[in-house]
């Protein structure tokens, strides 16, 4: 608790997770091991956002000034705005997913039956922060956002809270998150909409919790604009406190894009819209996962879960046959060859934060086994499909049902 963390670019480096150069600050270079930690963040939020009834899209990357006109962030945001050209005509590269996701709602007419419809994109965004606020993966120009969107009925709004809010922390725990604190931030003194919306949202977000088992902070004024949210801290390791994931009522984009559904009665009506992210940034997510962990991190996350280790080159065809074996059963698994010490490989092993070390020797080659190394050092003999079905239990992700 409280010890001064190794800084998340250190460990970076020493896992060979990725780099930054002059020609792109703020942009990430991701090498092999780093990507593979992307895209395992990606597929988690993928698995529980369809678990949870969403659907996935992909919107475009550059969108003409008037969407932009239309939300509000070309008066609100456009100084944060990467500005490119397209044929004389302002764009700029998006910020945020919502306008695209509405523009996907708004194409055909919405019934009341397909409510609460469930948007989700992994949206690479861009935001032109100042270069001297950029610090490694925590801040970036260039990054993934879990976005997700909500349509829903007014009368559904308490029970979409609800369903968010009691999934949240099972999610963040298997990342070894096990404190989480949350907030309810309320209407600011400049905001758009009448307070019987404001009113109807801030209370619908704190039944929703409350209905969870979750009891927020009241945040006096710290709102948005166009709605109040609840914010989820996430307390690491050495106790510092992060806001990642987010719930926001949205009280002005349903009215500014004009969005509507067929209801019941046949009539016209306004669907509530709610915008929600866990991770909030995937890279800046992964930055504080490196440095809670210090690099070592859970068996299902690490980008490589497994080192094979050959004590000498005859070993080398059964060491071989354990990490074919243990790719066939989905494990990320290197070979080692016996070109350096089994020492230093063992040390070098420890350092990256491999999950699992099997070496093979002469009596493994003869018993078709491995032994597993354990933490502690020494090792214990294990056949190699116990040791299959050990790696897997190791691996496991807490999220799978
Ligand atoms: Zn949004």
């Amino acid at each position: 608790m409280n010890k001064l963390p190794e800084d998340h670019r250190v460990i970076a480096r020493r896992l060979d997770l990725l780099h930054f150069q002059e020609e792109a600050p703020g942009m990430v270079f991701w090498h092999p091991p780093g990507f593979t930690l992307l895209r395992v963040l990606e597929e988690a939020s993928r698995a529980a956002s369809a678990r949870e009834g969403y659907v996935e899209v992909r919107t475009p990357q550059v969108l003409r000034a008037p969407i932009w006109a239309q939300s509000g962030h070309w008066e609100h945001f456009q100084d944060a705005m990467f500005r490119v050209g397209d044929a004389d005509v302002p764009a700029a590269l998006k910020p945020v997913s919502c306008p695209a996701h509405i523009s996907i709602v708004n194409r055909r007419s919405l019934s009341w039956r397909e409510l609460p419809l469930r948007i989700a994109e992994l949206g690479l965004v861009h935001r032109d922060e100042q270069q001297g606020a950029l610090c490694g993966l925590l801040r970036l120009r260039q990054f993934t956002q879990d976005d997700g969107h909500i349509f829903c009925e007014p009368h559904q709004l308490v029970e979409e809270i609800r369903r968010f809010c009691a999934s949240i922390g099972p999610f963040y725990a298997a990342f070894g998150f096990d404190r989480v604190e949350v907030g309810l931030s309320t209407r600011p003194p400049a905001r758009l909409g009448d307070d019987a919306g404001w009113d109807f949202a801030e209370a619908a977000l704190a039944e929703g919790a409350a209905l969870a088992g979750l009891h927020p902070m009241i945040q006096p004024g710290e709102g948005a604009f166009y709605g109040p949210k609840l914010e989820f801290v996430l307390i690491d390791d050495a106790g510092r406190r992060w806001q990642c994931g987010t719930m926001q009522v949205d009280l002005v984009m349903p009215e500014r894009f004009d969005v509507e559904y067929v209801g019941r009665d046949g009539a016209r009506r306004r669907p509530v819209m709610l915008h929600r992210a866990r991770y909030g940034s995937l890279e800046r997510f992964m930055g504080l996962l490196l440095e809670h962990h210090q690099g070592r991190l859970p068996g299902w996350l690490a980008p490589v879960q497994c080192w094979v280790l050959p004590i000498s080159a005859e070993h080398e065809p059964w060491a071989e046959h354990v990490r074919a074996t243990l790719a066939a059963a989905g494990r990320r698994v290197e070979l080692r060859p016996s070109d350096q010490s089994l020492g230093r490989r063992v040390a070098e092993a420890h350092q990256q934060g491999i999950p699992a070390v099997l070496v093979v020797g002469g009596r493994e080659v003869a018993a078709r086994s491995v032994a597993w190394r354990q933490a502690a050092g020494g090792s214990s003999p294990t056949p190699l499909e116990e040791a299959v079905a050990r790696l897997n239990a190791l691996c496991r992700c807490p999220l799978e049902p």
